[in-house]
């Protein structure tokens, strides 16, 4: 039976909300299918506004991936804002998708993907406009499965209660095998209902049921065991690598947004994982190992997403970008092509470290010498020892000296507060650090005219990380620190005024500290926050610390327990039935060098240290040369 569109419920709102022009769907490539036509249907959520949402890789691969699945369907649907919520409640529209204006309740799968664990509350708010009930035990054979995926999602134990399911790692090939699963079951005539979906999706080890393990636990709150509760479900469940991306060239026809959103560019990932080992990384952690796109699909993706979308700049993504084993042939190569013509390159991650002129200046042929950023992340020697970012002063110096002599006048440089080990004077180096940088730039290029910019984050111990059982520092410490360095820069007379600062306070990472590290009684809070109205935790307009403060507190969520406190050895942590390749030992013992100043250097270029991931997901470091060149195109 086809499902109808709400639209036209929808659209009698609209002109009551700000930027309705996010809810009309019909951009460039978008994708509407005979509902009909499919048997499998997928909503595609990313948890937070259009703006934000439509960027994303992840989801626009899926959904190009999933709508050339034949039988299979996919739509997209974000989170709305607050404005729209309030109407749609009054006036009983639900949840719908951008697309076709479809119910998300009628769909097969909700997958949301996660790529910051601030996401959760929106997502409650999708469920609950849905029409799903929030907590999966509740939901009936009606309702969709609701899956998680993207970062976020090597620990959902904190959103346990509300999924149906998660998926680890690359989305590509399990996408497609869950929808074979569920073709089947629907073709077998739904034998089981839903219970019975759950586990044939959880049998076959790429699946993450949360409600066919038990949690166990001690007397003192920690994890005694996590167990399946079911014969036939893995103690462990894995993560998926894709492990040629040259057979995954997507996004092929990238969506191009109608409304304004905060990338708008054709973005083509030139490599995957990382396997530098910052310790702080969670990212590159369990993205392992580096597997790189060839030069060739590379110029071949740039030609036909420029040409299917119209953009005019290219980002080339990655974790760290000029990594790329043949990065200097690739920007030069792109910059050829394009040049004389009003298609510009960005290279969005650099290290120091990596940073050359040459790429520099390939990157800004065709465009305006905008700020270069770098990430040293520590302030002092001793503490970018302690999270293996191998990037000396005399590195940092010598790079900023050679771009300001280039021509650009703008550095920005991003640093961590807060992390393990860290005493005041680590956060007072990098207000030294600074001034030096302007020193060398005003020295190179005999002006004033010179600016840098000190943007700094409060750190947050991630799981599957060496820092995973690190005591996150408390808010006032962080505050505290950045105050001080706030004073020191403001109140320097030769370089103050140059130097630009940008911080967040510590608040917000302890919520995002509590939601990273948590277990499934977490939930309780995330759950009393969004009914205290807590919704767009990401911004921080809508941010309330003391609301996730006060639902922790009613939900005896001890959140310094959670936050600050350092785990022992062998405790266990709730995502250790999650496997995302790293040998637990591994991890301990990188810590343990953390905090000794030990370095470990990057498995590309030195012999394997066994992190584990190779050996466990029969993967392999994939990097070239190939040798390749990119050949001029004959039309641009
Ligand atoms: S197993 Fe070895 S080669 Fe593979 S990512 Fe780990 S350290 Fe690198």
């Amino acid at each position: 039976m086809p499902v109808e569109s709400i639209f036209h419920r929808l659209e009698a709102l609209l002109p009551k909300v700000q930027k309705p022009i996010q809810y009309v769907g019909g951009e460039l490539n978008s994708t509407v299918k005979d509902w009909d036509s499919a048997d499998v249907r997928w909503a595609l959520m990313y948890p937070d506004a259009y703006e934000v949402g439509l960027p994303n890789q992840g989801v626009a691969i899926l959904y190009e991936i999933l709508n050339e699945l034949p039988g299979t369907l996919a739509e997209r649907t974000y989170a709305v804002w607050p404005d729209l919520e309030a109407l749609m409640r009054a006036e009983g529209v639900p949840q719908f998708t951008v697309d076709a204006h479809r119910p998300v309740r009628a769909f097969d799968v909700f997958g949301v993907s996660f790529s910051t664990e601030l996401g959760y509350t929106n997502m409650l708010t999708a469920l609950d406009l849905a029409g799903i009930p929030l907590v999966a035990a509740d939901r009936g054979e009606d309702d969709p499965i609701v899956l998680a995926g993207g970062h976020a999602a090597f620990n959902p134990e904190p959103i346990a209660d509300f999924l149906d399911a998660a998926v680890l790692g690359d989305g590509e090939q399990i996408s497609i095998a869950i929808s074979e699963v569920i073709r089947e079951w629907k073709a077998e005539g739904r034998p089981g209902g839903r219970d019975e979906l759950l586990m044939r999706l959880a049998e076959s080890g790429g699946v993450y049921v949360p409600k066919f393990y038990d949690v166990d636990y001690h007397p003192d709150g920690r994890i005694k065991r996590v167990a399946p509760n079911r014969a036939d479900v893995p103690w462990r469940v894995h993560k998926h690598t894709v492990m040629d991306l040259d057979e995954w060239p997507y996004p092929k026809k990238p969506l191009v947004p109608l409304a304004e959103t905060v990338h708008e560019r054709f973005s083509v990932e030139i490599f995957r994982g990382c396997t530098r080992g910052c310790r702080f990384c969670q990212a590159g952690m369990i993205t392992r190992p580096v597997r790189e796109r060839s030069i060739t699909t590379i110029g071949a993706m740039v030609d036909n997403g420029v040409k299917e979308s119209g953009f005019n700049e290219v980002g080339l993504l990655s974790l760290s970008s000029a990594d790329h084993s043949e990065i200097g042939d690739i920007a030069k190569g792109l910059a050829d092509r394009y040049e004389g013509t009003n298609t510009s390159l960005s290279l969005p991650s650099t290290r120091v470290d990596a940073f050359n002129i040459d790429l520099a200046n390939e990157f800004s042929r065709n465009g305006r010498r905008s700020g270069l950023t770098f990430a040293p992340e520590g302030g002092s020697e001793r503490m970018r020892k302690v999270i293996n970012k191998m990037v000396t002063e005399e590195d940092l110096i010598r790079t900023v000296t050679t771009a300001y002599s280039q021509g650009w006048r703008q550095v920005k440089l991003y640093f961590m507060c807060g992390l393990p080990t860290e005493q005041d004077e680590d956060v007072m180096g990098i207000a030294d650090l600074a001034k030096k940088v302007i020193k060398a730039g005003r020295e190179a290029t005999g002006s004033r005219d010179i600016r840098c910019t000190v943007s700094i984050g409060g750190f947050v111990p991630k799981p599957h990380t060496p820092f995973q059982w690190a005591g996150q520092a408390d808010h006032e410490t962080v505050d505290r620190r950045l105050k001080a360095l706030r004073d020191s820069l403001r109140g320097d007379k030769e370089y103050g005024r140059a130097i630009g600062y940008r911080y967040h306070d510590g608040k917000p990472s302890i919520v995002e500290g509590l939601l990273s590290r948590g277990d499934r009684r977490v939930g309780a809070v995330i759950r009393a926050v969004w009914e205290d109205g807590g919704r767009f935790d990401g911004w921080s307009e809508h941010f309330s610390y003391e609301r996730w403060m006060a639902a922790a507190e009613q939900a005896g969520v001890d959140v310094d327990w959670y936050t600050t406190r350092e785990r022992e050895e062998n405790e266990v942590l709730p995502w250790d039935h999650l496997d995302a390749g790293l040998d637990r030992e591994w991890l301990w013992q990188d810590w343990q060098e953390a905090v000794s100043g030990g370095e470990v250097e990057d498995c590309r270029w030195t012999p394997c240290y066994d992190c584990g991931v190779c050996p466990t997901m029969g993967t392999e470091i994939q990097i070239g040369p190939t040798g390749r060149k990119l050949l001029p195109l004959t039309v641009v």
